[in-house]
């Protein structure tokens, strides 16, 4: 097999990063190791995070304005529907850093917001039971995504661009022939021009020498049954993301009519490879569960079901987009668990380093040397 361009992995960023090639009119196949769409990914679980005020900062805010851009036109491409823009609530005490973040953003770029203190947010949203001191920061550009649709709806979008996928094909390594690279996979070899390896958290398995500053961490997610699921569907309950003494919560809509994601953050240490996910102790499911049911009082403490997932880090949680001179392959990896929403754009990236583009969204801190410090 040949292309001008292979993307390995076909999960969150590579699905994106194909669209973007084959709209952009290159010969580029993709090469996933499993199905497309399939239920082990870093984007597995029903439903993502979508915000535009992030607490993170305001240096990710134009990323994520042009990701939004993005979503709408992968809809409009392939007629699925992946975003309801529903709104996020951050929640906190008022005057914390996380609001102030989210402020700032918000005013920075001009975003439409809402200032939320205890009386609004208990008028407005009664499913949380807030402090006294507490406030929120309603982003109006923001709300939830639906992952696994995404991943196919990239992917039929990029081949009806003319991209070609190969899929139950795992690439074992890469070498070199006739100044091309050839890559070995657990099929036939395929040579290319240039490689992007978005390889998710399996990448470390192709690049054992990112050991020593990434690394893969479990994620856990839980769904709860409200009483009154009439009052968690999108267009009541928008996303949210809260702190509470100590404790921190996220979570979305009901998509199902009868539960509603609520998830903390990650308990557990770092793994070497995604087939070491530790199991969901019935102690850690517990302790979630009380959680839940404290903060949003109509949901009953047991999980209706969890699931446990990974994501490859980075200790600055930046991730790395950019080409790595020894290899001259594109790497396109380690999202830090916050990776989805911008998935589109980091496709655009990456697409554009590939074909040669400046592109002004693209960040410093994603390049490689960055990590590698
Ligand atoms: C539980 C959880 C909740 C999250 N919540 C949010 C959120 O609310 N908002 C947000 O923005 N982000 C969120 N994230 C982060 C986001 O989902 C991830 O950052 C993102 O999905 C990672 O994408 P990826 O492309 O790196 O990996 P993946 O999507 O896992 O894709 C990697 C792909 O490469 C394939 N592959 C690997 N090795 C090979 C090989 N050798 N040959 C062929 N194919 C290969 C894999 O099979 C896989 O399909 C969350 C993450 C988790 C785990």
């Amino acid at each position: 097999m040949d292309a001008q361009v292979v993307v390995v992995g076909l999960g969150t960023s590579g699905s994106m990063a194909l669209w973007q090639l084959a709209r952009r009119g290159i010969s580029v196949l993709g090469v996933e190791q499993f199905g497309i769409g399939h239920a082990r990914g870093s984007y597995t679980g029903d439903s993502r995070l979508f915000r535009s005020t992030v607490h993170e900062g305001t240096r990710y805010v134009p990323l994520l304005q042009r990701a939004r851009e993005l979503w709408r036109e992968l809809e409009a491409e392939t007629g699925r529907h992946l975003y309801d823009e529903c709104g996020a609530l951050q929640i906190g005490p008022a005057g914390s850093g996380s609001l102030k973040n989210s402020l700032e953003c918000a005013e920075k770029y001009d975003l439409p917001y809402e200032l939320l203190d205890a009386d609004a947010l208990r008028a407005r949203y009664p499913q949380h039971r807030v402090a006294d001191d507490d406030a929120a920061v309603l982003d109006l550009r923001a709300g939830s995504l639906y992952p696994e649709a995404s991943v196919l709806a990239a992917v039929e979008a990029a081949t009806s661009h003319g991209a070609s996928v190969v899929t139950n094909t795992e690439v074992l390594d890469f070498d070199e022939e006739g100044g091309r690279l050839k890559l070995i996979t657990s099929d036939e070899p395929i040579t290319c021009d240039k490689v992007v390896v978005a390889t998710g958290s399996w990448t470390m398995r192709l690049r054992p020498d990112l050991r020593g500053y990434l690394h893969v961490l479990p994620f856990a997610l839980t769904w709860f049954m409200p009483r009154h699921p009439e009052m968690f569907t999108p267009d009541r309950f928008p996303v949210f993301i809260r702190d509470s003494d100590g404790v921190h919560l996220y979570g979305t809509p009901t998509h199902d009519s009868y539960s509603v994601k609520v998830a903390c953050d990650p308990q557990w240490s770092a793994i070497a490879d995604p087939d070491e996910i530790p199991a969901f102790e019935r102690n850690e499911l517990r302790k979630v569960g009380e959680w839940a049911a404290r903060y949003l009082p109509d949901l009953n403490p047991e999980p209706v079901r969890h699931s446990m997932h990974h994501d490859l880090c980075a200790p600055g949680d930046f991730p790395i987009i950019d080409i790595d001179e020894d290899s001259g392959m594109l790497l396109l990896t380690a999202f830090s668990g916050r990776g989805f929403k911008f998935a589109p754009v980091y496709g655009e990236l990456a697409a554009d380093m590939i074909t040669g583009e400046r592109n002004d969204l693209y960040d410093p801190g994603f390049a490689l040397a960055q990590h590698a410090r």
